[in-house]
């Protein structure tokens, strides 16, 4: 069996590796364009800012490695530039510019993708950059060793956040330019809006709902010009406005491509030739949660693809089911994930949902080093089966969101959230888990022990009642919903009468900070005959993220 693998980061390495633990005798050529195979791409924006010291740290295999462990013929510098299928050969170019024919039994395509590169006048400026690659990596080091100070990032999503933290550790201005109307459009906009908060704070300038139409030069550093007026000057542009798969072999090779321009594969990973397999950032996938063909570039599915089909061509059933996206990125010191479907998502497919907001702490409050989080759960409103969920917070959202990941995939409920049992001591988690906590308010929501209204809603929905502000006068003094009644948790009991006089048989919105308080005044509401209490989901912390999201002219 004769293995020829194209591209040799994550999908293709991991490939080459289940490979040979299958086999001793095949033989495993990869071939790999670049100078450097299963390098840490994930790594480099933590390297520029002095995380990973050693840029060593980065090569993570050599291809000696692979050569003496795996038994690998690994060629970098080596570039697949057609495929002939008839033959089964596969033809090369070398660096030295040698054109030769690779012969396989089962060809692999691990291409990868690349990164998009607007077609702005300027965009060539010696001082524009992107961050795919080591020697990408390397050119931005030189220029921040020779003593730049502001830096410009079109695009705000992964590499775009984690560059922007990079380069303010390296003590740069920074600003970020993004197209959409938030930051990190994958996220629901309410919960990137903590982020940006955040980014702000640490110095970083949001330019948010803009683009770029073009980079002049100016004494030969970059200016940009803003969309819509303005011009940033300064001394280096990363460019970080996503990735498109490298499909070029395989669309010339007549292999077939979905409707997302990803290569179709499978469930085995095999293209429309079944001798040519295909996998990570240049595959369609579907997606877990809405069936729909996607792209969904990540790591993980990458890496779990490749093992998957070095499985197949040894004769396993092995098989790839779906990709629903769970993804995690740090942003200074807030940790923003997503799992499953976004709202912004399941609106635009018209899909049924129920949604709860949530901002517990990462672990026991009275123990130090916690902050809350902002937890948005998607669930489905006839079965609890969880959709998707998205955190933002400081300690304890990767664990979570790992939580609500494998809930996504194992198509578990909210009823079932209720009932997990997780690891508890107060430096690590609470008595009830955030995980539990999801159960318990969804559950009630689902089984209508309490009715939610939104922050989306207002003010058109509470318009026609009653807003209650159960907090305390001190808070309601800092910050209240504007037309709000105040009546302390604590004495409503009390002033009960007041607040049925104030309703006059109208609905009741209560609020409070995150909608603990404010459930305790439904239950008692409707235990003394109100029949139309909801409860502000997410309190007003949630409010006041989507109202950021959001600002009202
Ligand atoms: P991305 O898709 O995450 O973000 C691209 C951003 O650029 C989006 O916010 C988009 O709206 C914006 N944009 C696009 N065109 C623009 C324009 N003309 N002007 C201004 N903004 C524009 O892509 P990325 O940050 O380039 O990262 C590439 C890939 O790398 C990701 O798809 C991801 O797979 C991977 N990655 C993942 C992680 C992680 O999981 N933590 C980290 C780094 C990279």
């Amino acid at each position: 069996m004769r293995i020829v693998i194209v591209g040799g980061v994550a999908a293709g390495a991991s490939c080459a590796a289940r490979a040979r633990r299958h086999n001793e005798d095949a033989q495993i050529v990869m071939l790999e364009k670049g100078d450097y195979v299963s390098f840490a791409n994930c790594g480099l924006p933590y390297h520029i800012g002095g995380e990973i010291k050693k840029r060593d740290g980065l090569l993570i295999v050599t291809p000696d490695y692979f050569r003496e462990t795996v038994g690998a013929d690994v060629r970098v510098g080596h570039e697949a530039i057609a495929i002939d299928r008839e033959s089964h050969n596969l033809r090369v170019l070398s660096d030295e510019g040698a054109e030769y024919d690779e012969p396989y039994d089962r060809l692999v395509l691990c291409q990868g993708a690349a990164p998009v590169i607007p077609g702005l006048p300027g965009v060539d400026h010696p001082r524009v950059f992107k961050l795919r690659d080591i020697p990408d990596m390397d050119a931005i080091e030189e220029v921040l060793s020779s003593n730049a100070r502001s830096a410009a990032i079109i695009g705000a999503g992964y590499i775009g956040l984690e560059a922007a933290e990079a380069l303010r550790h390296r003590g740069l201005e920074v600003t970020l330019v993004e197209l959409e109307g938030q930051i990190m459009p994958l996220l629901d906009a309410e919960i990137a809006a903590d982020l940006t908060q955040h980014l702000e704070e640490k110095g970083v300038s949001c330019i948010l709902g803009t683009s770029v139409e073009g980079i002049a030069d100016a004494g030969g550093l970059p200016e940009l010009k803003l969309l819509g007026g303005g011009s940033l000057n300064v001394d280096l542009v990363l460019l970080a406005t996503g990735v498109r798969p490298s499909t070029g072999l395989a669309h010339a090779a007549g292999l077939d491509l979905g409707a997302t321009g990803g290569v179709k594969v499978d469930r085995h990973m095999r293209t429309s030739d079944s001798d040519i397999y295909a996998a990570g950032d240049m595959v369609e996938v579907t997606d877990t949660v809405t069936g729909e063909p996607a792209l969904i570039p990540l790591a993980g599915p990458a890496n779990r693809q490749g093992r998957i089909i070095a499985d197949h061509i040894f004769g396993r059933e092995t098989a790839y089911s779906n990709t629903q996206g769970t993804a995690i990125v740090k942003c200074f010191d807030m940790v923003a994930a997503i799992t499953g479907a976004s709202e912004k998502t399941l609106k635009r497919l018209d899909r049924p949902y129920q949604k709860i907001y949530l901002h517990p702490y990462g672990h026991a409050s009275y123990y130090p080093g916690t902050a809350a989080m902002h937890m948005k759960v998607l669930f489905d409103p006839q079965d609890g089966r969880i959709l998707g969920a998205q955190i933002a917070g400081r300690d304890g959202v990767d664990k979570r969101i790992d939580i609500l990941a494998l809930a996504v995939r194992k198509g578990m409920t909210v009823y079932e959230l209720e009932d997990v049992e997780l690891a508890y001591a107060p430096p690590f988690g609470s008595a009830k888990d955030p995980i539990n906590m999801v159960g318990f308010v969804g559950s009630n929501l689902l089984r209508g022990d309490i009715e939610f209204w939104y922050a989306d809603e207002y003010p058109q929905r509470t318009a026609g009642g009653l807003i209650l502000d159960v907090r305390t006068r001190k808070e309601y003094a800092d910050w209240h919903i504007q037309d709000s009644l105040l009546v302390p948790i604590n004495e409503l009991r009390e002033r009960i009468d007041e607040v049925r006089e104030a309703s006059d048989g109208k609905p009741v919105y209560t609020y409070c900070l995150t909608g603990i308080r404010s459930y305790l005044a439904c239950c008692m509401l409707k235990h003394n005959g109100f029949n139309q209490v909801f409860n502000l989901a997410g309190g007003r912390k949630t409010f006041e993220s989507y109202q950021r999201a959001f600002p009202r002219l």
